[in-house]
């Protein structure tokens, strides 16, 4: 098994990372570090909580470690997708270069320019920062790329989601031809295979895990439900969501609330808070200083449940989430995979719930494609029933134990499969092996980042 001791890296970093508790590389770590430090692009195919992160800066502060930086001009760019995301690549930068003096600066939107401008100005060793906030300052004619040595792109899945691709492009037009690229994506979806035989030359690929796959111990359940009436969607799914989060009871400690909409987050939040729930929203649109007050209240416990986009827990790095629940199906099954993946960290167990209304069972087909499984569902006393479904139950009068079928069966309507095979697929639906990361599970993810740093 490779050390940390053999990927000649500086003895200040290995000093700094035994201080962090860590023994051993994870395997993104293993495989990206020393071609990065051979001077080689590097394309990291990896997952948060792989230790991606430490992958590349631990090779960037070693290599920087020597020389220094020039006014103005940033000897290495780190881009991430959010401001969240950002601050923890600061955050990883500080534990890792504690032993080594490097300068460096983020560069996110929501701080002034002023303060971000004055340390630029004295030349900063690591520039972080998101697209946007970059190129506002490089048009503000603060800032010079020509002298990037080391260019990291991050979540480069993210930014395309986001829209950030074309700012990416742009910025490597501007950054020199003899850089050193590290790029980092969770999936090679077309666009993003397109942008590394663009911009990255002969680089090592290093994939460590598998793309859809959830950890193994996370709980997963699905309630499906048809309102009673069309308009009245909204206002049932809140109560089947404050449903679920009782039957949890005191098992649910702290939970994320996935909506696919901005306007759903502040919708659901305000709801919970009016039924007495201690609960935020977070989404792109609030400022920073009010996004960071949240979420250091949900990481330290003042915040129990945290209503989030996609966009704004992406790369989220709490621990112990108990739960997780889907307000809505994500439209693309991957997020599914991110999302239930906030919970169950760390080798701790983690239940992840999802509501399912008729218009999102499409999406949550592609969800249980992807992870070649079926969720098994969650049947939510009172739930409501519309009309024309509820006489149908009065017909058929159905005995207790044929209550699950009923719930398939809602499902299986469109679905043409023979009875045959949906009886089996029934019947794993009691097992709950849940697809897993299996192998690719390192042993420190069974430790919280406090514990490790302990030991
Ligand atoms: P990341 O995938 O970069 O978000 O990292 C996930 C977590 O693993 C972070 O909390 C890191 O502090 C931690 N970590 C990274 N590398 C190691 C390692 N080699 N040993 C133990 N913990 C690590």
């Amino acid at each position: 098994m490779t050390k940390f001791s053999d990927l000649n890296l500086n003895p200040k970093v290995l000093k700094a990372i035994e201080e962090a508790g860590y023994e051993t590389p994870t395997p993104i770590q293993a495989g990206a570090i020393p071609s990065a430090l051979e001077g080689k692009d590097v394309l990291g195919i990896a997952q948060t909580g792989t230790g991606k992160t430490a992958s590349f800066t631990l090779p960037m502060i070693t290599l920087l470690a020597r020389g220094r930086a020039r006014a103005r001009m940033p000897r290495s760019l780190v881009l991430c997708p959010t401001r969240e995301l950002a601050a923890q690549v600061a955050e990883n930068f500080d534990i890792y270069a504690k032993h080594v003096k490097l300068t460096k600066a983020l560069l996110i939107g929501g701080v002034s320019f002023k303060e971000q401008d004055a340390l630029i100005d004295k030349g900063v060793d690591v520039l972080i920062a998101t697209p946007g906030r970059l190129l506002d300052h490089f048009e503000r004619g603060k800032l010079l790329l020509t002298g990037v040595q080391i260019m990291v792109v991050d979540e480069a899945d993210r930014m395309l989601d986001m829209g950030f691709i074309p700012d990416i492009e742009r910025i490597f037009s501007l950054t020199p031809f003899t850089r050193q690229t590290l790029f980092f994506s969770a999936t090679m979806a077309p666009e993003i295979e397109r942008i590394t035989n663009t911009f990255l030359s002969a680089p090592a690929r290093i994939e460590v895990a598998r793309q859809a796959t959830a950890s193994e111990t996370i709980e997963q359940g699905a309630v499906f439900f048809k309102a009673s009436r069309r308009d009245r969607e909204g206002s049932e799914k809140r109560r089947v969501l404050r449903d679920l989060i009782e039957r949890e009871g005191e098992a649910c400690t702290n939970a994320i609330v996935f909506c696919n909409r901005k306007v759903d987050v502040d919708v659901v939040a305000k709801s919970l808070k009016k039924y007495g729930y201690n609960a935020e929203p977070i989404h792109g649109d609030l400022d920073q200083s009010q996004r960071m007050k949240t979420l250091d209240g949900f990481r330290d416990g003042s915040i129990r449940l945290l209503i989030a986009s996609d966009v704004a827990a992406r790369g989220l790095d709490v621990p112990s989430v108990s739960h997780v629940f889907n307000f809505d199906v994500p439209s693309h099954a991957e997020d599914y995979v991110h999302r239930i993946g906030r919970t169950g960290r760390a080798g701790r167990e983690g239940k992840a719930f999802t509501i399912v209304v008729p218009k999102d069972e499409k999406n949550f087909e592609d969800v249980e494609k992807l992870l070649q499984k079926e969720i098994p569902r969650v049947e939510l006393p009172n739930m409501p029933k519309p009309k024309a479904a509820a006489e149908e139950d009065k017909a058929e009068a159905p005995a207790p134990e044929q209550t699950e079928k009923k719930s398939t069966r809602s499902r299986s309507r469109k679905s043409d499969k023979p009875a045959q095979e949906k009886s089996s697929r029934r019947s794993d639906r009691n097992d709950n092996n849940v697809v897993g990361m299996g192998d690719h599970m390192p042993e420190f993810i069974a430790l919280s980042f406090e514990e490790r740093r302990a030991s």
